[in-house]
């Protein structure tokens, strides 16, 4: 029987509440589905402000806009990761400076940051790697020296959490992925996180395309119009009845696909070790969110001999970002610096199937059998 990488999840609700939804007669954003999984997340974790995008890289482009990112202003953020990550700033005209990641994690090397922040830097992006958080005091520490911004791409980071605060409120802004790939989806969608006062009215406007729609419906102008900026980035209600049926399941999601991850490393750990492959590795800071399963190959060849061998038991697995500075793109316009640890987990990193369903004994069985 053949094993997917990834299969999404349905809780059964989710077809219900598109019909309730339909039936509601408003099918366009912000309306009763939005507004209760802005209320779940606000509840559920606390965040000031929130507001349903299109995907993760509509809400990093929301924050490169609130940022006023201007051309030639200077963006720090890790190469090994996701291209949106990089591209919603490119888009404003940023400079990208890539970091190294961690030798001992695919995360960003916080030691690394300092060095690259100039008269031009305007904020730092995270990447939480496999929803492990980045080392965010430093971090902090370091956007509040240089009075830069920080943006959290909480992408993978769904319920994970940095000395117990929640992942996507650190920074003044966090972006949220609901791709089918994560562990919380509505297909396509996205959560922007504004934990920052400055941000909060300006937020509204870019969501509802430049105008002040949002302050309109709630009765507090009597007509509204086009005031600044901005684009289409709500989804409509379609996508949050979805995404709502889904975060509904949270709790019983995570709680599962943390059992398969301690599955997965107390059945590996001594295979692994016979063959010098690493497994991964959480800081005392951080905490695992049950995203993602992986092993750290000794080298390519490995890594090919291993996917291979599972996909003769008909099991899916896959390797991950090619480093975004040695990128047909950016190579061009990287500067130069060697970022040996970022393409490091381009060339060894592999992720095993990890989804709601999964039985991970069958995938273990047939890793234990490589030799
Ligand atoms: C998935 C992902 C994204 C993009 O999310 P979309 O919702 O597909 O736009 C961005 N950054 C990281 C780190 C991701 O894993």
């Amino acid at each position: 029987m053949h094993i997917p990488f990834n299969k999404p999840y349905l809780s059964g609700n989710e077809l219900r509440y598109i019909e309730d939804a339909v039936s509601r007669g408003k099918i366009s954003g912000d309306g009763y589905y939005t507004k209760k999984c802005h209320s779940f997340f606000q509840e559920k974790f606390n965040f000031k402000k929130v507001l349903l995008t299109t995907s993760c890289t509509d809400a990093l482009e929301m924050a490169a806009l609130l940022l006023e990112i201007q051309p030639g202003d200077e963006v720090i953020m890790p190469s090994y990761t996701f291209v949106s990550t990089a591209n919603a700033f490119e888009l404003r005209g940023a400079v990208i400076r890539f970091v190294d990641s961690r030798a001992d994690h695919p995360g960003m090397d916080e030691s690394k940051i300092e060095a690259l922040i100039t008269p031009q830097t305007k904020a730092i992006v995270v990447v939480h790697y496999a929803g492990v958080a980045c080392d965010m005091d430093v971090i902090m520490d370091l956007a509040s020296k240089h009075n830069i911004f920080v943006v959290e791409d909480a992408a993978q980071a769904i319920a994970s959490t940095y000395k117990g605060r929640v992942l996507g409120s650190i920074g003044h802004l966090g972006a949220f992925s609901f791709h089918e790939t994560k562990n919380i989806q509505c297909g396509e969608g996205g959560l922007l996180a504004i934990n920052d006062d400055r941000f909060v009215k300006r937020s509204e406007i870019i969501w509802e395309k430049g105008t002040n729609r949002s302050a309109f419906f709630r009765g507090e102008i009597d007509k509204y119009g086009w005031v600044d900026i901005g684009s289409s980035f709500l989804p409509s209600e379609l996508n949050a009845a979805y995404l709502f049926a889904q975060l509904e399941m949270l709790d019983a999601i995570q709680a599962k696909r943390m059992e398969i991850c301690k599955q997965y490393r107390a059945s590996l750990t001594s295979w692994a070790a016979t063959h010098q492959i690493a497994l991964p590795q959480l800081p005392d800071y951080a905490t695992n969110n049950g995203h993602m399963f992986y092993l750290i190959c000794k080298d390519e060849k490995q890594r090919r001999g291993i996917i291979q061998h599972l996909k003769e038991a008909d099991i899916l697995s896959v390797f991950h970002y090619l480093s975004l500075h040695k990128s047909p793109y950016f190579t061009e316009k990287h500067d130069g610096r060697l970022l040996p640890q970022s393409n490091r987990y381009s060339e060894t990193l592999l992720r095993l199937p990890l989804y709601y369903e999964l039985d991970p004994q069958r995938v273990i069985d047939t890793l234990i059998a490589y030799e």
